[in-house]
């Protein structure tokens, strides 16, 4: 197959931008923001599961004090009856002596009472305070978070601007390119590795494997306008310079 010079360097031109454009599509899935939100992410999510969980528990406690407090007032109206009927006098000795065994009986459940909703107050209290500093390390995350999450926003926005960038540059060189050599590029291409590659001294630009004396002389003998392929990896053979060169 035949080929002008200003074909092959079209072509050369497309290999380098196709390489490109598979660098760009790596550092999309390599890019260090995304590592940076991901783990933020991970960190926020389990600050905010400790965060319900310490508020499961301080409910729990309401609940407790809630209980406790209604138990006291329970027992205090009971002394406060038991206490009226003492004073009634309408009590013989038999009932006197039951009801000042009970009001001792009720005295002492109260204190024990209290001593619990103290103690559970106590913990609550703690409790609150350990809150307060999650919520406010949960803040402070999610100001980490949303900065994390605009730096990898704007480094996808770059990636996809280049992106673009070349593939507009890419389908403008294509529809210069003669459809038989475009067709004999991608068919290269789809076996994986690069469709053509420029040759570099005694190397091949597309397999990086040096080429043998005797395949190096017949590939510098064909006429410039001759396709030659890699003997390597098949990629077409492109002894034109770059435009950068
Ligand atoms: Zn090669």
């Amino acid at each position: 197959m035949k080929a002008e010079v200003a074909q092959q360097r079209s072509l050369l031109e497309l290999s380098q931008l196709d390489a490109e454009l598979s660098r760009i599509a790596h550092r999309a899935t390599h890019l260090p923001q995304r590592e940076a939100y991901e783990r933020m992410r991970s960190e926020h999510t389990a600050a905010s599961d400790r965060l319900a969980t310490s508020r499961i528990v301080v409910e729990d406690l309401d609940a407790q004090v809630t209980r406790l407090e209604s138990e006291i007032e329970a027992v205090r109206q009971r002394e406060d009856r038991d206490r009226s009927l003492l004073t009634s006098g309408a009590t013989d000795a038999k009932q006197l002596s039951d009801l000042q065994h009970e009001l001792e009986t009720l005295r002492r459940r109260q204190t024990s009472l209290e001593d619990s909703l103290l103690d559970v107050m106590e913990r609550r209290e703690e409790l609150q305070g350990q809150l307060a500093v999650e919520q406010r390390a949960i803040e402070a995350l999610q100001a980490d978070l949303a900065s994390t999450q605009q730096a990898l926003d704007e480094a996808l926005a770059e990636i996809d601007e280049a992106r673009q960038l070349h593939s507009s540059r890419r389908d403008t060189l294509t529809a210069t390119l003669d459809p038989a050599l475009s067709a004999l590029y991608e068919r290269q291409r789809a076996g994986g590795g690069p469709g053509a590659g420029q040759l570099l001294g005694h190397r091949c630009g597309a397999c990086r494997i040096e080429i043998g004396r005797g395949e190096l002389s017949r590939i510098s003998a064909a006429a410039e306008d001759e396709l030659v392929r890699c003997p390597e990896c098949g990629a077409i053979l492109l002894r034109v310079k770059g435009f950068e060169q």
